[in-house]
């Protein structure tokens, strides 16, 4: 009843120049002993939001330095990703518990995958909250256990984060972003380890600016004209609406400006729909506000041409968990502008490699100045590169992953 999930041939080679050769053998040593051990990722979809993209990657380069290793998808219906996306925004600190009845339903499924997850595993490695349960209920399938916590769990909601500690206290390893992110009680070895992107993927290889104004200009977006970008999920949290209130008043000192927002719909995320209307509705018809998802064939060239082409790039969440976006935008050179929560300060400096808001008037006046001035926002841009460069790209990653599992197979 898990789906595995088909990726690509991925070879670590290929990332020897971008990422330095030394980080390379360091990667190729700590794989060496663990060269055929089986590992299986378990995560609540392939498609939509950051764990996936993370995993299409993370999966292949596992293989390719000589792990058997496999991404498989829990089962779960409508019932479910309702009660896991209450789950998910009260973790983030929103006040609305899940009912009794939805915590049932939460563990009712995660008996139903318990039960039908293969065994043998060396180590199993389970993503995020939604098939959280997996090791207490069935802790003999898999020698080792890692939970691998995505989100910002820095002020929880207290009663949601007392019903789920009992299933996650005991994990052997626990990864978290953060340290800011690790709640109280966790009995395993914690390991603060942020995530990555991928330098070579469709969405992040360099795309020549003739051919990333080609795309925008295909979304009716004026390319001669300036444009504020944001690429993310439909959700209260990435502040969408934000964005569209900074842009207004950049709009009245400037007002050849457009904006456009990006955004895919996760199979895992009943809510994002209201969003989108609801965001589509702020916009309040002005044509020079694009309002794009995925249905409109916005995959991943597209996402890059408009995170390449745009003059401003932001990421003005309230909440964040890591923001795989921040980095992707600073990996193009981009002028960045990101909300100062969760893992966006991780990822920028303020003033050095980008700037860091908490309103949207403070977005209008940072937006003002990088479209006034290029020079600037090439300076920040290019730091941020390299700051992605050294911490933020996916062998860093799988170097830290292969560390934890070593250790794990030790003990
Ligand atoms: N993304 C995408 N298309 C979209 C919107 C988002 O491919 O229309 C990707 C985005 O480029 C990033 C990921 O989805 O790689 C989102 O990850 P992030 O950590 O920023 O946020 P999450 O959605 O996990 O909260």
């Amino acid at each position: 009843m898990l789906q595995p999930v088909a990726t690509p041939h991925k070879s670590l080679a290929d990332y020897t120049h971008i990422c330095g050769r030394d980080l390379i053998e360091e990667i190729r040593e700590l794989a060496g002993p663990l060269r055929g051990r089986r590992v299986v990722h378990v995560s609540a979809t392939a498609f939509g939001g950051g764990v996936s993209e993370i995993l299409y990657t993370l999966v292949p380069l596992m293989r390719d330095v000589g792990l058997d290793c496999e991404w498989q998808v829990i089962y779960g219906r409508e019932e479910f990703f309702n009660a896991t996306k209450l789950m998910h925004n009260a973790l983030q600190g929103n006040p609305q518990d899940l009912d009794e009845e939805q915590w049932q339903t939460w563990e009712r499924y995660n008996e139903m995958n318990a039960r039908e997850l293969a065994g043998g595993w060396d180590v199993c490695l389970v993503h995020d909250p939604q098939p959280a349960g997996l090791f207490h209920l069935v802790p003999g399938k898999a020698r080792g256990w890692v939970w691998r916590c995505h989100i910002d769990l820095s002020t929880p909601n207290s009663d949601t984060m007392g019903r789920l500690l009992p299933y996650i206290e005991d994990y052997p390893e626990v990864l978290f972003h953060t340290s800011g992110y690790v709640p109280d009680g966790m009995n395993g070895n914690v390991n603060v380890v942020p995530p990555a992107i991928d330098p070579l993927m469709p969405k992040n290889m360099a795309l020549s600016p003739e051919d990333a104004a080609y795309v925008c200009d295909q979304f009716g977006i004026d390319v001669d004209r300036p444009l504020i970008c944001q690429v993310s999920r439909f959700d209260p949290w990435k502040d969408p609406l934000g964005v569209i209130d900074a842009y207004r008043i950049v709009k009245e000192r400037m007002p050849d400006v457009q904006l456009a927002l990006v955004g895919s719909m996760a199979s895992d995320d009943p809510e994002g729909w209201d969003f989108f209307n609801a965001t589509i509705a702020h916009a309040d018809g002005d044509p020079d506000v694009h309002i794009l998802n995925n249905f409109n064939n916005v995959g991943a060239i597209e996402v890059n041409a408009f995170q390449s082409h745009a003059d401003v790039v932001v990421q003005k969440s309230t909440r964040e968990g890591f923001g795989l976006t921040v980095s992707e935008a600073l990996w193009k050179a981009r002028p960045f502008i990101g909300g100062n929560v969760g893992g966006i300060p991780l990822q920028v400096e303020d003033g050095v490699t980008g700037f860091l808001v908490s309103s949207p008037e403070q977005c209008a006046e940072r937006s003002l100045e990088l479209l006034s001035d290029a020079a600037l926002g090439r300076t920040l841009g290019l730091r941020g590169k390299e700051h992605v460069r050294s911490h933020f790209l996916t062998p860093r990653y799988l170097r830290d992953y292969l560390k934890i599992f070593g250790e794990l197979i030790e003990s």
